[in-house]
């Protein structure tokens, strides 16, 4: 075997587990294997999990924080006229550099594949092209799946129709829209309908910001769930955001939730940026802003968390961690049942690689031998911890590599190191 991995707990909660790896691929999995590897590594009884997914991202805008300035008001609305001053003076290769850079923080965060947005409402489309170079210069060691994303709106920007056919044509996986952002309601729904049919004629999956308002009438996720529907998509379909859900009236999110989960439309909340970008017209009480996650996942919806920004003009902080992402996605969830934190752990690895329509994900054999080894027990500690990434690998390579968190103490009658394990 090119590698073993030994003494690994799963996420399952099953412990003692050894992994063999062979040419890139998990060839056995079980209890005291038999086997030698090339390199082994000893897990300790250290959580090992598929690798951390990110089904919501803006790598063109990321690491631009200050450029040319700061949003003041931390509003949504800021962070697009911002963009909007910072387009105008980008170079290809700032968009490369900074894509890397994040690239590299995300593989020392064991986050191993993402899907990004890049906005084409460009008509240079030099984002288009910086993000198809740094896909297919990073493709050894993370997956990146390309949306092409028209921010000032499909019908409200003159050329951003044809720039996204010609993105998509250029290799851009993904259709995108944000209907909410159109001049109209019936603008919005009108560019739902066009998009999900191109992308239904392409066969390509969709992914919308959908409905990022606190304006409780913000309802294109139905319309994105009939079109779904109708042209038979279910799987393929992603409404990002979805925050008016929050405002919305209950008799009818008991109406929509069902036609959702028909449409096999799923969701994607990016709780970081929801809970500081919402809320803003607010005084008390102030709206967390973020969708209904308990409720969708009982509605039998699938539920990923997206980290969306880092260090941009929507956001200042963030650092590739889908843990911290998982962590705020907990608490403004208010989900702190055992079953619920465990679900929080999906929402950034099997959900999303499920959106994405990852090949060869999962801990079974004959799946991509991608693990990170996690200085926790279990899911629920790894969040708890946002806890140490100690080896990431990648096709059975270890790519990444890190120090467990201890402290030294030096306190009479103490123990002289914590590592804020329980148990230990
Ligand atoms: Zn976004």
């Amino acid at each position: 075997m090119d590698l073993v991995i030994r003494n690994a707990t799963l996420t399952d909660g099953s412990q003692h587990v050894d992994i063999a790896v062979k040419a890139g691929r998990i060839a056995a999995i079980g209890p005291a294997l038999p086997v030698r590897g090339a390199q082994e590594i000893d897990a300790g009884g250290d959580l090992v999990t598929p690798p951390f997914v990110d089904a919501h991202f803006h790598m063109d805008a990321t690491l631009s924080y200050g450029l040319p300035r700061v949003n003041a008001s931390g509003t949504l609305l800021e962070g697009i006229a911002l963009w909007g001053e910072l387009k105008p003076h980008l170079t290809q290769q700032a968009l490369i550099d900074r894509a890397l850079q994040y690239c590299d923080w995300a593989v020392a965060r064991g986050l191993l594949a993402i899907r990004s947005h890049v906005d084409i409402c460009d008509d240079r489309l030099l984002a288009v092209e910086a993000l198809l170079h740094v896909k297919k210069q990073v493709a050894p060691y993370l997956d990146v799946q390309l949306v092409a994303f028209p921010q000032d709106g499909l019908l409200r920007s003159a050329t951003a129709l044809a720039n996204l056919k010609r993105a998509i044509a250029m290799g851009v996986d993904v259709v995108g829209g944000i209907p909410h952002f159109e001049r109209t309601m019936a603008d919005g729904a009108e560019s739902v309908k066009i998009l999900c049919e191109f992308a239904a004629e392409k066969g390509l999956r969709v992914d919308m910001h959908c409905d990022e308002s606190d304006d409780p009438m913000s309802r294109h996720i139905e319309t994105l769930a009939y079109h779904a529907q109708r042209l038979g998509m279910q799987g393929r379909v992603a409404g990002s955001h979805l925050t008016s859900m929050h405002s919305m009236d209950n008799y009818y999110v008991s109406k929509l939730l069902p036609l959702i989960r028909e449409s096999g439309v799923a969701a994607i909340a990016n709780p970081l940026i929801n809970i500081t970008l919402q809320g803003h017209h607010d005084t008390y009480p102030k709206r967390r802003g973020m969708t209904r996650v308990p409720e969708m996942l009982a509605a039998g919806i699938d539920v990923a968390f997206g980290h969306d920004c880092v260090m941009d003009p929507w956001y200042s902080l963030g650092s590739a961690d889908m843990l911290e992402v998982a962590h705020m996605g907990l608490h403004v969830a208010q989900m702190t049942g055992q079953d619920a934190m465990r679900e929080c752990f999906r929402a950034v690895t099997e959900t999303p690689a499920r959106i994405l329509g990852l090949e060869g994900y999962g801990l079974e054999i004959g799946c991509h031998a991608d693990f990170v080894v996690l200085d926790a027990a279990d899911p629920i500690e790894a969040i708890r911890l946002r806890a140490a990434r100690r080896f990431v690998i990648r096709r059975g390579k270890v790519v990444s590599r890190a120090a467990s968190v201890r402290a030294q103490l030096d306190l009479p009658g103490r123990a002289a190191e914590v590592d804020f394990r329980l148990g230990r």
